[in-house]
């Protein structure tokens, strides 16, 4: 595989540290990443960094989580100029919603019995922005869990005693925060959220990008999304979505793109100049 466009660090909720996802893609001959954490690029620079006189190059992304009714929309941009102060003060007030609600989650397990407290779930998050996973790892502490899975299926999905949801951000108004800073908006693993009947309206909006390959795409899935690339001029993205071993799909580099793809999004890049 040539590039793995979707990958959670430590900034987030993903297991390693964004050095180590380095190595690990160097090692699996890989020769384009982009790290996508939920809400945060802070991880960028130390992957930057440690790709620093090898050939892998490191775009800088995000993964901007948004809802649409009952669904979750997520969408994904690259090539961020990600030092822009408007667009961090905006991920910093997005990270700061998902702590009240880290906090309501806390209060809610309390009600049931699973008996937490903030400050260690603050602890296990470190200073990444603070995701459902976070929480999880609390409740294996506690014993509650047996994994993370466990917490999800029993406490944390939608629907489930422990939920919150997160405040809402739509999808169009994750696009115009990419846009902000200069990044390429794209449609991150479509065959999740089902939402196709949305993408036409995403693309007014400026939507430029399709995450055809991803772990869950069904051959079908692939197609149909192919087939919107072809249709509104979008370009074609995938990746893995890893978040480290032990989770749900823990191999980096085993889907993405060709070389062709990453072109495009340069140009498309070159194009907002
Ligand atoms: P949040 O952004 O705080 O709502 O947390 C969502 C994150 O939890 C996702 O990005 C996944 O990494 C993880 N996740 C979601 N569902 C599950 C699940 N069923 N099992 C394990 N991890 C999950
Ligand atoms: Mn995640
Ligand atoms: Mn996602
Ligand atoms: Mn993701």
């Amino acid at each position: 595989m040539y590039a793995d466009l979707h990958i959670h660090s430590t900034a987030s909720d993903g297991i390693h540290a964004p050095d180590k996802i380095v190595d690990f893609a160097l090692k699996k001959g890989l020769s384009v990443i982009s790290l996508t954490d939920h809400d945060s690029t802070d991880g960028i620079d130390q992957a930057v960094e440690a790709a620093r006189g090898t050939h892998l190059e490191v775009i800088p992304g995000i993964e901007i989580n948004s809802d649409w009714e009952e669904t979750e929309v997520h969408i994904l941009g690259y090539y961020l100029d990600y030092n822009l102060r408007s667009f961090q003060d905006t991920l910093d007030e997005i990270r700061q919603t998902r702590e009240e609600r880290a906090k309501k989650m806390v209060d809610k397990l309390a009600d049931i019995g699973v008996v937490l407290t903030y400050e260690q779930v603050k602890r296990i998050a470190g200073e990444a922005t603070i995701c459902r996973p976070h929480i999880a790892q609390a409740m294996i502490e506690g014993g509650y869990v047996s994994s993370i899975k466990d917490a999800f299926d029993r406490y944390l999905s939608r629907g489930k005693p422990g939920y919150v949801p997160r405040t809402k951000l739509d999808p169009f108004s994750a696009i115009a925060i990419i846009e902000r800073a200069e990044g390429i908006p794209v449609l991150a693993h479509p065959g999740l959220s089902k939402r196709d009947d949305l993408i036409p309206a995403l693309v007014k909006k400026g939507l430029l990008g399709i995450e055809v390959y991803y772990p869950f795409h069904t051959t079908d899935m692939v197609d149909n999304y192919r087939w919107f690339c072809q249709k509104y001029g979008l370009v074609m993205t995938g990746g893995t979505d890893y978040h480290g071993p032990g989770t749900e799909y823990p191999h980096l580099g085993e889907v993405g793109v060709e070389k062709k793809s990453v072109d495009n999004l340069k140009l498309m890049r070159s194009f907002l100049d």
